[in-house]
């Protein structure tokens, strides 16, 4: 087919180094990069701020045809806009984290964010990370990671991560909400966050961001000729 974009779909439980390898290679590539987590996030941030109950389903699907949601490129990836302002850094607090996995379960949700995802994809080359990319998002990708790591070196990126944002938390408090959230979404009965039958398994517990990034170019270069 003339102009087939290049797909890349990272899928992984969280912190499992995707969104910081994902970035990595979008820049070594001079693809977008395009975090589908932010979308469910910014979901969780419209029925939070509303006060509707995360496990409310009936609810959280009315509010639907309100929310005005949209990816924007900007800067090599893509920015999410939620009525037209710009989602920053209020979708990453731990309530809208556990929001965001509880809203990914309404196939209501996942079927509003379809298009979203699929239409970058369809203009641009992309690196696109989150739970369901290569299973269900982009079943045609070129590559497919699906990226792991120990829930102890995991929860450790997490906690840095959080505490640098100044998040206030604890260790502790990091492992068992990502016990939870791994449980949650791979567990669940629609777009379970589990590798494609054609995913490369890729374990980068023991791994700099740097040989993370070389390893995973190491595999993208055999399958895609850039
Ligand atoms: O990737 P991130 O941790 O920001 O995603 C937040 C939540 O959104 C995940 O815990 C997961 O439940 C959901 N998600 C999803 N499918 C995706 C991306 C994220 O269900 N493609």
């Amino acid at each position: 087919m003339l102009n087939k974009t290049i797909k890349i779909a990272l899928d992984g439980p969280s912190g499992s180094g995707k969104s910081t390898l994902a970035k990595n290679l979008a820049k070594r590539y001079g693809f977008v990069y395009i975090d589908t987590g932010a979308l469910y996030r910014t979901i969780g941030l419209f029925v939070s701020d509303r006060g509707i109950d995360s496990d409310d389903a009936e609810n959280i699907i009315a509010c639907l045809p309100e929310i005005k949601i949209e990816m924007k490129l900007e800067n090599g990836g893509g920015a999410v806009y939620l009525g037209g302002k710009r989602i920053g850094e209020e979708i990453r607090t731990p309530l809208i984290s556990k929001y965001a996995s509880d809203v990914s379960k309404i196939p209501e949700v996942r079927a509003f964010l379809l298009e979203t995802q699929r239409s970058i994809a369809r203009e641009n080359n992309v690196i696109m990370d989150g739970r369901d990319i290569g299973t269900v998002i982009l079943p045609d990708a070129q590559v497919k990671l699906f990226v792991t790591a120990s829930p102890e070196a995991r929860a450790n990126r997490r906690y840095a991560e959080l505490c640098q944002r100044g998040v206030e938390t604890t260790y502790e408090d990091v492992l068992a909400e990502m016990k939870w959230r791994d449980a949650n979404d791979s567990g669940r009965e629609i777009a379970p966050a589990i590798p494609a039958e054609d995913a490369i398994m890729f374990d980068n517990s023991g791994m700099s961001i740097e040989e993370t990034v070389d390893n995973a170019a190491k595999i993208i270069d055999k399958v895609v000729n850039l």
